[in-house]
């Protein structure tokens, strides 16, 4: 950040990796960062994009409304605030749609040095394990009281740097399953760490007879406490500093069946052509095209799905479904259907298109269409 000299596009280029990073592994965003960059360097012409070039350049990165927002937000610069970004942490996350905290934190003190702190995934579990925090990391008060504390600890002078440092530090020495503690930079300050060490000088003693230990202030156990491990679930010596952070239990993923079908005709150069239709301007996978797609009730048996895919279908083609092939892949039902002659889409449906396999690649496709 430090050599673009404009404000302005600083803050647009950290935002843009911010929220390509959301979900996503840094190794996979460099490339579509590198390519968004080039083709939107700027807020205004981002804000002149259409949402199909931004889908386009989304195709496989996931989480989809992520970069209509970006968009959305970018317009929105250009046309309320005279495209100016706003300048502090508070106004990123009042003004701008699709910015949480976390990503206006990060906005702020990497591109204007404002010393705000972040919190993200990264940043929970490290300070969790610093300070012992055994409460579900998830609850309000675990993450107020993570926040303040990320906002008094950030350097006064280089906020951008330490905060990308703490989150470097959790992505590298401290991860989640078996941390690096003997290479920490800041073991000396984390409780986790010495809580273990105590343990294992304990041990020691214990084999040879010696003292018994005092009692931790740590260990108080005093129940009510909204940052302590629960009663139920107290520190367990076989996983170590790994005790924290501690979560509540993920949700299942729902499960969902889709019936697709690949629509192929022969196109006027003899090449195959095949038929895509674009879904909803809102909810999953928004405004992206896909192979004509139903959804499956869970427990339709294999002959009851074709038939209500071949009625889909007849809506779609005005035409009767001569012969489908199936294979059952997970929970996507693929069907393919070639077709010996032409047919006349019907345009009071979503918008559809025919397309050859390398305009489908190149299309604002989900990476499941690609698959399929
Ligand atoms: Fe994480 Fe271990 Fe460092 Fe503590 S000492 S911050 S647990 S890596």
């Amino acid at each position: 950040a430090a050599t673009e000299t404009d404000a302005d596009r600083r803050a647009y280029a950290v935002w843009v990796s911010e929220i390509m990073l959301q979900q996503t592994q840094v190794a996979t965003v460099i490339d579509y960062y590198n390519r968004w960059m080039q083709k939107w360097p700027t807020l205004q012409a981002l804000a002149q994009a259409s949402l199909e070039e931004v889908n386009e350049l989304w195709a496989g990165l996931g989480y989809y409304s992520r970069g209509k927002r970006l968009q959305e937000a970018a317009r929105k610069v250009v046309s309320e605030l005279a495209g100016q970004m706003p300048r502090t942490a508070e106004d990123l996350q009042k003004l701008l749609p699709g910015v949480g905290r976390y990503t206006a934190g990060a906005i702020a003190s990497i591109s204007y040095g404002q010393a705000t702190g972040v919190v993200d995934g990264n940043v929970i579990r490290v300070l969790c394990r610093l300070r012992c925090i055994g409460a579900d990391s998830s609850s309000p008060a675990v993450i107020d009281r993570l926040w303040d504390m990320a906002n008094a600890l950030v350097d006064r002078s280089r906020p951008g740097d330490f905060n990308q440092a703490l989150m470097e530090l959790g992505a590298t020495v401290c991860v989640p399953k078996a941390p690096l503690c003997g290479e920490c930079p800041v073991k000396q300050h984390c409780r986790a760490w010495r809580r273990v060490e105590k343990e294992l000088a304990f041990a020691s003693q214990k084999l040879f007879g010696k003292l018994t230990p005092v009692p931790d202030v740590e260990d108080c156990g005093v129940g009510g406490c909204p940052l302590c491990p629960p009663a139920t679930e107290p520190w367990d010596s076989s996983l170590g500093v790994t005790n924290f952070p501690r979560k509540a239990a993920k949700k299942q993923p729902r499960a969902a069946r889709t019936a697709t079908c690949v629509l192929e005709r022969r196109g006027c150069h003899g090449a195959p052509e095949y038929l895509i239709v674009q879904r909803p301007s809102s909810g999953l996978l928004a405004g992206l095209w896909e192979f004509p797609s139903l959804p499956l009730a869970q427990d339709l048996q294999e002959e009851k799905q074709r038939e209500v895919l071949a009625d889909h279908l007849r809506a779609w083609t005005g035409w009767p479904v001569v012969h489908i092939f199936s294979h059952i892949h997970q929970t996507y039902v693929v069907y393919s259907l070639p077709l010996d002659g032409d047919v006349t889409l019907d345009p009071a449906l979503s918008p559809s298109r025919w397309v050859t396999e390398e305009e489908f690649l190149a299309s604002a496709v989900s990476t499941a269409m690609k698959k399929v």
